[in-house]
């Protein structure tokens, strides 16, 4: 890590003012090598910027910060220049120049400030879901999450894990002596609460909900109006719909937001058990897919024939003479528009009790896996008896609170994360 990188980090030129950060053990040479002084720390100078040939390139507004205190950890120059594009490359090309310096790549800075022990991966994950925000609620989570509030708790319950290892570690060390041969009395109980606390975390809504939407999927056999309903959903003619079964032969999907409710309704391919061609058993096979992974089911269906826990639909209801269901969720019809807005807005209060609340930190999928583990492995170490199973129980439960906090992790995992960074970030 003795490159010194610097990159733009404000927006693409041309723009009002651009910031051009360099960061590393070089960076003061850049500073002497740009501006042919030093600095002050931290107080913002204006200087001139000239290349090797001395050809002044701009003046810019120039802040030195050394490190250990910067965001990265390292030696940090601040250029804030002129948003030309020429006068960016220049700017660029100069320091490109000159010794140990290159450019940098995409969410290196932010990869170093996670390598000198400036921010954890929790924080690092909340600070990539910030910057990819786009819904008020998706910013107010990725801030929960890059604030730290996450990594403050998994930091608290490693602490308590590590007390209670110790405990059983005791216990396998003094084994022959019999006095000390116990757990101490409510270790179970204190796992037990600790467990709790994890669960308690993993009950919380989930962050895909507001990257992805609720997923809704519209499911029953084929002619039942699923398509014609998903329509007057998302308000588009998006689906093809017509008096012909399996017309639908693919899942389609399609994000919407009601009442500021980000939704993705799933429009499936009949549910039946034989499928009429190999094209449409595709159909069926990413239906059944689909209605694993969603998040609810508006069934079509034969009353009590859909999976557990959708909510019945008569649809169709003006036809006359259309079957009745017994105690449909709601009776609607596609075709004139009724039930539609009472199904809407029964659709929108159980999205919104499913989504992360303003200010709470939601857990990412990987997190959610990790978190889900740890649980386990609490579980586990709470009913065995045999101290070294214990113990390696607990290891595991360490081990998943390691991974979230970035302690353990692979060089892929970092490259997917950090990848998702713009470049000077
Ligand atoms: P899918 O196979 O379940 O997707 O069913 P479609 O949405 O393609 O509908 C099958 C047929 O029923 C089409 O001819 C639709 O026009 C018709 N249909 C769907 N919904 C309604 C409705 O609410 N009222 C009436 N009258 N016809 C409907």
């Amino acid at each position: 890590m003795s490159d010194t990188i610097f990159a733009l980090s404000s927006g693409a030129p041309p723009a009002a003012i651009a910031l051009i950060r360099v960061s590393g053990p070089s960076a003061a040479v850049a500073l002497s090598a740009l501006a042919g002084r030093n600095l002050p720390s931290r107080k913002a100078v204006t200087v001139t910027l000239r290349d090797g040939q001395g050809e002044i390139l701009d003046r810019a507004l120039a802040l030195w910060l050394p490190g250990p205190a910067t965001a990265t950890g390292d030696d940090t120059l601040e250029l804030h220049c002129h948003g030309g594009r020429a006068v960016v490359a220049a700017v660029e090309a100069a320091l490109a120049a000159l010794p140990g310096l290159r450019r940098a790549s995409a969410g290196e800075f932010t990869r170093r400030a996670f390598a000198n022990g400036k921010i954890d991966l929790a924080e690092a994950e909340g600070l990539a879901d910030l910057l990819g925000a786009e819904t008020e609620l998706q910013r107010q989570a990725a801030m929960a999450m890059a604030g730290g509030t996450f990594s403050r708790a998994i930091e608290s319950w490693r602490d308590r894990l590590l007390y209670h290892s110790a405990a059983v570690e005791a216990v396998l060390d003094f084994a022959d002596e019999d006095d000390v041969s116990q757990l101490p009395s409510g270790f179970v109980t204190a796992l037990a609460a600790l467990r709790q606390e994890l669960d308690a975390w993993l009950g919380r809504p989930r962050a895909e909900v507001l990257r992805d939407g609720f997923k809704v999927v519209l499911a029953g056999p084929p002619n039942a109006g699923k398509s014609t309903l998903f329509n007057a959903l998302i308000e588009e003619e998006a689906a093809i719909t017509a008096p012909v079964a399996g017309t639908t032969r693919d899942v389609l999907t399609h994000p919407v937001a009601i009442d500021g409710v980000p939704f993705r309704f799933l429009d499936t391919a009949g549910l039946r058990d034989e499928a009429g061609d190999a094209i449409e058993a595709i159909g069926v096979e990413r239906a059944r897919a689909a209605v694993a992974r969603s998040d609810l089911v508006l069934w079509l269906g034969q009353e009590g024939e859909g999976p557990a826990g959708s909510w019945e639909i008569e649809s169709q209801i003006d036809r006359p003479g259309h079957a009745i269901k017994q105690a449909p969720r709601h009776r609607v019809s596609a075709l004139t528009g009724q039930g539609l807005d009472a199904l809407r807005r029964d659709l929108v209060a159980v999205a919104r009790s499913a989504m992360p609340k303003p200010g709470d930190a939601a857990l990412s999928q990987r997190q959610h896996r990790l978190l889900t583990e740890a649980s386990e492995a609490l579980a586990s170490a709470a009913s065995l008896v045999d101290p070294l199973l214990i113990a390696e129980s607990l290891r595991l439960a360490r081990v998943a609170f390691d991974a979230l906090l970035g302690r353990t992790t692979t060089e892929d995992m970092l490259d997917a994360l950090f990848g998702r960074f713009c470049i000077g970030k």
